[in-house]
């Protein structure tokens, strides 16, 4: 369920029609809808109301100031992967408390500054960094909660790019290895060891992978408990998919409840990790037609956004759905919508029925909001574009369009150059 909606023709988030909003701040730009993220995150929610459990949001699907904040409010916690995003978390007043830090690459102020800060939980991806994160945590004469990020080897049939959870995978710490890993864990003296996370890949569609995983994951606990490892959290990472074309992903109430059932005796907090289930149904991208085209073979619609801006139809070859902001009486044609980069990968939508399209006119991108701006780059020197937020009748900047100016942004000519 999202609010975006035609009325009399006119594609409107909430109660604001977009092309007002495109008048105003100029094209492209990103759009949310509040109500359709805060509707999401407490759907997810409810869906593991009876078990005590804490919904840290993936801050890289969609790290704005703004969005932090109004998930925060509602009761979200973070899950972060890097200082960066910590430093986002934290501005948005996030509760450190509920904030878990996951990625294999952890650096030493990277963990310095989580620690401090006082976050919930490390989920550690290797051998190695238990010693770092102990060696750190001694210096600052704290003690560092710790889980460790099991890789349960399960295919979670998506795309090669965002599976995660297979032993070929940089992710996680083999099922093998984790008893080991473990018990080298209770001999530092600047961790405690409270918990058990994994994350298998992203934009899944079934419930049977998450079910496999926990699977592994309790067996693992109960032989933790047999070693005297008493395991508090168990984190079973993010990955729900959602429809961007025609799959058919599990509701949220459907995978809380199988997870639910599988969880039962089980005496922990869960920790739940989503990102896209959350926000990619809540933004789109709003762009406009510069130019149309005929070549011999193929129809281009030129647009004013591109791969910099939205980089998963040419990373992923993914699916965005294609909506014209004002809907009138024209013929279908098969077109593929391209923006102005150098690049052949530069897509939207890659030949595809869709209606006939006049320069000038504004055209969303749906399903955008999550993996969209957070991934977007400067690539062809391209300030990267507004971030707006609409909430009922109004609709405010959270992020402003970036100039030229930003974008030579600490850049210099050294001396012999001048
Ligand atoms: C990316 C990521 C998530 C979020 O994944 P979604 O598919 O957006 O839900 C959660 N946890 C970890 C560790 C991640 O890397």
């Amino acid at each position: 369920m999202h609010h975006f909606h035609y009325q009399n023709g006119q594609l409107y988030c909430e109660g604001v029609p977009v092309k007002a909003i495109a008048a105003k701040v100029g094209t492209p730009f990103y759009l949310y809808s509040a109500a359709t993220l805060s509707h999401h995150y407490q759907v997810f929610d409810r869906a593991f109301e009876g078990f005590p459990h804490i919904v840290c949001f993936a801050v890289k699907a969609k790290a704005n100031l703004a969005i932090l904040r109004l998930l925060a409010r509602l009761g979200a916690g973070a899950d972060i992967v890097s200082g960066g995003e910590l430093y986002r978390a934290l501005q948005a007043e996030m509760d450190p408390g509920k904030i878990v830090y996951s990625g294999v690459g952890k650096r030493p102020e990277e963990i310095r500054a989580a620690l401090k800060a006082g976050i919930l939980l490390f989920n550690i991806e290797s051998s190695q960094e238990l010693g770092e994160i102990n060696r750190i945590a001694g210096r600052m004469h704290l003690k560092a909660r710790v889980g460790l990020r099991i890789n349960p080897d399960i295919d979670p049939q998506t795309h090669p790019y965002i599976s995660t959870g297979l032993k070929k995978n940089k992710f996680g710490i083999d099922l093998e290895r984790a008893l080991e890993d473990y018990r080298r864990a209770m001999e530092l003296p600047h961790l405690e060891v409270m918990g058990v996370a994994c994350h298998i890949g992203s934009q899944i569609t079934e419930v049977t992978p998450f079910v496999d995983a926990l699977e592994r994951l309790k067996e693992l606990i109960q032989r933790l408990a047999k070693m005297d490892i008493n395991i508090r959290y168990l984190d079973l990472g993010g990955g729900l998919g959602i429809q961007y074309d025609r799959e058919t992903p599990p509701h949220p109430q459907e995978y809380g409840q199988v997870l639910l059932r599988g969880l039962e005796g089980l005496d922990c907090r869960l920790i739940l990790e989503p990102g896209r289930v959350l926000a990619g149904n809540a933004g789109i991208l709003v762009t406009k037609v510069l130019y149309t085209k005929e070549s011999t073979t193929k129809n281009f619609i030129i647009v004013d956004a591109g791969m910099n801006d939205l980089a998963r139809p040419s990373l992923y070859g993914s699916y965005h759905g294609i909506w014209p902001v004002a809907i009138r009486e024209r013929p279908l044609i098969k077109a593929s919508l391209v923006g102005p980069i150098c690049e052949s990968g530069d897509f939207l939508a890659k030949d595809r029925e869709m209606p006939a399209m006049q320069p000038g006119e504004l055209v969303a991108a749906m399903s955008a909001g999550a993996y969209g701006f957070s991934m977007s780059s400067n690539y062809n020197a391209r300030p990267r574009v507004a971030e707006i937020l609409v909430q009922d009748q109004d609709f405010y900047v959270i992020r402003k369009r970036e100039t030229h100016r930003q974008l030579i942004w600490g850049e210099s000519i050294p001396e012999f150059l001048k």
